[in-house]
């Protein structure tokens, strides 16, 4: 499809088409994208995204820029703002953090008055998120990481212990939400001790607002969270970038003036309306779409059970998320299971799982799945036991993941076409396509 270009490009130029070519076919056509932390946009979010904007500054609020130009830009970023905020019922939203990582670190540096203090976080091998560690930006801000107790069977946050743990070292923040994350972390639980100490809870949403926005799983804000922070590209389905929303106006002002010019200087202007877009896919088809996502997951989790993989969180029902992990020490761990299952062109990550240690991380003894893509290209939970079953015949029969991947990408065929989105007819793009050129 790209050959014709060939004799146009310098050679290296070609290299790098049909890198991201090769790309696009493989991740878009031919594989089962099961990375939790990971979505694919639709049509309509990549049309609005692969726009000028993408060249653009615009320091500063809108309507009150450090640059000329903006006079559209203003007014999206308002609109979308606007959007985001109506989907989450929240009274306050900042969209300029361009990474779940950026607004963490924003978020952070507001409510430590600039960094030090004490932070609770989930363990690492629980779900914490390395922007959540000494390692990410809460070390960087010099703010102490101290580990939640973590009830490795319920896999889940030891309410009672935590509660205790809070009224005793009484620190300045606890982190809730996580990376490897299956059931909803007890948020209204803690709230009440967090603001007894005079503290501040901070929701991480990266992996679920996608989740959220379709009214399942968590509803964070309402629950006693005083500020959520996000990525707008795991379960919502958005370009990569991150988020910010509260309903307190002291932190929204704080947050306001540290984001720019502490975090970013340019915001990646062409991701507003992109995301803004993503918010009403949500608002329009979230239901349904999260929905379903935790029926794949829950399908998805069973049939690897019944074919007697270990799957965690079996106490509990396996997951109420998007995510599904499982402990695979007895196949030689998370990595060379995730490179088998490549070359069968099924694309998960390794992850660490209770009882993993911190020098563990390389080789982690889990996998960590989620259903929010094969969710999007339309599939169910039918299709969920054939995926299981895949996974059997590649890890527990040992047949050779080409053969394996063969089928998988004939079976990947069925589904090219990207579900909760608004349809449009097929030549909708046509014109819109030629704008980019238009100069
Ligand atoms: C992915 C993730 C982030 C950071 O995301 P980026 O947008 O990649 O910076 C933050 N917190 C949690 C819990 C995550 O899973």
């Amino acid at each position: 499809m790209i050959e014709g270009l060939r004799s146009f490009l310098p050679e290296d130029a070609y290299r790098v088409v049909e890198l991201t070519y090769l790309h696009n076919k493989w991740r878009k056509t031919e594989t089962l994208n099961m990375i939790p932390s990971e979505n694919v946009t639709s049509p309509l979010v990549d049309m609005v995204y692969m726009s000028d904007m993408m060249h653009r500054y615009a320091e500063g609020m809108p309507f009150k820029r450090f640059y000329q130009g903006n006079i559209y830009v203003d007014q999206l970023e308002v609109l979308a703002s606007k959007i985001v905020a109506d989907l989450f019922k929240a009274k306050y939203v900042d969209l300029r953090p361009i990474s779940g990582t950026i607004a963490n670190g924003a978020a952070f540096h507001v409510l430590t008055g600039g960094g030090g203090g004490k932070a609770l976080v989930a363990p690492v091998y629980a779900g914490s998120h390395v922007s959540h560690t000494k390692y990410g930006i809460l070390g960087a801000l010099r703010i102490e990481e101290i580990p939640l107790p973590f009830d490795a069977e319920e896999m889940n946050i030891d309410v009672d212990k935590a509660v205790r743990q809070i009224r005793e070292i009484k620190p300045d923040l606890v982190i809730l939400g996580g990376s490897v994350y299956l059931f909803p972390h007890p948020v209204s639980e803690l709230s009440e001790a967090v603001e007894e100490v005079d503290g501040k809870l901070l929701y991480d949403a990266a992996h679920v607002l996608g989740l959220i926005a379709g009214g399942k799983f968590h509803d964070p804000l309402r629950e006693g969270a005083h500020i959520v922070t996000s990525s707008t590209h795991k379960t919502f389905p958005g370009p990569q970038g991150g988020l910010m929303m509260t309903n307190d106006e002291k932190i929204y002002k704080k947050f306001k003036k540290v984001i720019f010019p502490v975090f970013v200087s340019n915001h990646h202007l062409h991701r507003l309306g992109a995301t803004a877009i993503t918010a009403l896919e949500m608002k329009y088809f979230g239901k349904e779409y999260a929905e379903q996502t935790i029926r794949n997951a829950k399908a998805l989790a069973e049939h690897l059970h019944t074919y007697g993989f270990k799957v965690l969180g079996e106490k509990r029902g396996f997951t109420e998320s998007h995510q599904v992990v499982l402990d695979v020490r007895e196949f030689g761990g998370g990595a060379p299971v995730a490179e088998l299952l490549e070359r069968a062109n099924i694309i998960t990550n390794k992850n660490m799982i209770p009882g993993d240690t911190p020098e563990m991380v390389k080789r982690p003894s889990g996998l960590r799945l989620g259903t929010q893509e094969l969710t999007r290209w339309g599939m169910k939970e039918r299709e969920m036991e054939q995926v299981a079953e895949f996974f059997k015949r590649i890890i527990i029969d040992k047949e050779p993941p080409d053969k394996v991947g063969a089928e998988v990408k004939e079976f990947r065929k069925q589904f090219l076409k990207i579900h909760y989105t608004f349809e449009l007819p097929d030549d909708a793009f046509r014109e819109f396509e030629k704008l980019p050129l238009l100069y």
